[in-house]
């Protein structure tokens, strides 16, 4: 198919939001997609407001989807709260049935083509870019991206993928998540974070009579209903509320990257390597990263600039990862820290600072707060 910059494999944030960046730019783009709308997901649904700026600037008509605006998260773990609030702009809880919707109108808005039910089997790079074998035939670009999610086989196809280490294969390695959404007013507009040992629970308000509540943890199985009353104040506050979605879930997280390129291919999204949805950063991340992509693609720059890109932009996420992930491992550890920031918000509100990623763009500041439970 002559003329095509990028093929673009998966219709999620990173996707769409890679093949919006092209179409704007000037380029080309067609997404393959191998499963039909409602796209949906596991994942905590929580967008910092830098995502929310991002997707506005993608063009996403924000104030038409139906989400529950966020104020800032809470922690609480034991009888400790601390909280962090957004001092500029605002978060967002959304589906992710919702939040596809938008970035599919937008998408559709800016003149890119998505072919649903098509899958992509596998690829071989030649002198002029990319040659695709999908279900619907072949298809031919410049540029491969893979936006294919956390299993991505572009990123294995590619020989891309990366072992983990002995120490994080023993306890990283098997982390993972589930959700489900019910039918309850917020009683906050903030995240909530409740930390217990070996599992934590994220609660996200999505909508002014819904919210979705994921658990991360690692081991096997997936059992919502059994991991509820490991937080007996939270299931207090469920009882008797209606399921409105089914269980979902994803993982192990711990999928790791050698590299972002190889010839004629470019990984955004979970596909360039994801570490844990501790951090509830990962749509904001995947956003910021198509963005640059798009832009390098369109250029016609060596794709080698993007590995550059990637690292700096992500760094921050990595960091935070790791730091949350050792709290994750060693809660005795994790509870001291937690009891030494409730003495120092300022030290908290730089964690925080740092959480957002917002070191560098100076563009949001947060208020930090704590209580007893
Ligand atoms: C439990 C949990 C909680 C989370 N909480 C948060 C949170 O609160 N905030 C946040 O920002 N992030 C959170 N995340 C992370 C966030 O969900 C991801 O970072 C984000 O969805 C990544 O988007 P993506 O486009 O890279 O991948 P995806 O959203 O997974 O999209 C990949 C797409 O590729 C398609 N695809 C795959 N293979 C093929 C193929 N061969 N051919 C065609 N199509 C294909 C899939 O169908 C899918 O639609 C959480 C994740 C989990 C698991």
């Amino acid at each position: 198919m002559p003329g095509i910059d990028a093929l673009v494999v998966g219709a999620g944030p990173a996707g769409l939001a890679t093949a919006i960046g092209l179409a704007r730019r000037g380029a080309r783009a067609l997404v393959v997609e191998h499963r039909t709308p409602p796209l949906d997901k596991a994942c905590g649904e929580g967008l910092m407001p830098a995502g929310v700026r991002l997707l506005g600037e993608l063009g996403v008509d924000l104030a038409r989807l139906r989400g529950a605006p966020l104020r800032g998260i809470r922690f609480l773990d034991g009888s400790r709260v601390l909280e962090g609030e957004f001092a500029t702009g605002h978060g967002l809880g959304l589906r992710r049935t919702v939040l596809s919707e938008g970035l599919l109108e937008a998408a559709a808005r800016a003149g890119v083509e998505v072919r649903f039910g098509c899958s992509l089997r596998d690829w071989r790079a030649d002198a002029d870019g990319v040659r695709a074998n999908t279900s619907a035939g072949e298809l031919r670009a410049r540029v491969l991206v893979g936006a294919d999610g956390l299993g991505s086989r572009i990123r294995a196809q590619a020989g891309l993928d990366l072992r983990p280490p002995a120490i994080a294969a023993s306890v990283a390695r098997r982390r993972r998540g589930i959700r489900r959404h019910y039918r309850v007013s917020p009683w906050s507009d903030c995240v909530e974070v409740h930390w217990g040992d070996g599992v934590e629970a994220y609660v996200t308000p999505v909508a002014r009579d819904e919210v979705g509540v994921a658990f991360l943890w690692s081991g096997a199985g997936g059992d919502h209903e059994a991991l509820l009353p490991r937080f007996p104040a939270l299931a207090a506050r469920l009882a008797g509320a209606e399921p409105t979605s089914r269980v979902r879930g994803a993982g192990p997280f711990w999928q790791q990257t050698r590299a972002r390129t190889a010839p004629g291919v470019a990984l955004v999204g979970d596909a360039a390597g994801y570490t844990d949805a501790v951090t509830g950063e990962g749509i904001t991340l995947a956003l910021r990263c198509a963005d640059v992509l798009a832009e390098l693609i369109a250029e016609g720059a060596p794709l080698a600039r993007y590995e550059s890109e990637w690292r700096r932009l992500s760094r921050i996420h990595r960091r935070f990862a790791s730091l949350l992930g050792f709290g994750v491992a060693h809660p005795s550890l994790r509870r001291a820290a937690f009891a030494a920031l409730a003495l120092v918000p300022a030290a908290f509100e730089r964690l925080l600072r740092i959480a957002a990623e917002e070191e560098d763009a100076g563009e949001a500041r947060w208020i930090a707060s704590h209580r007893s439970a």
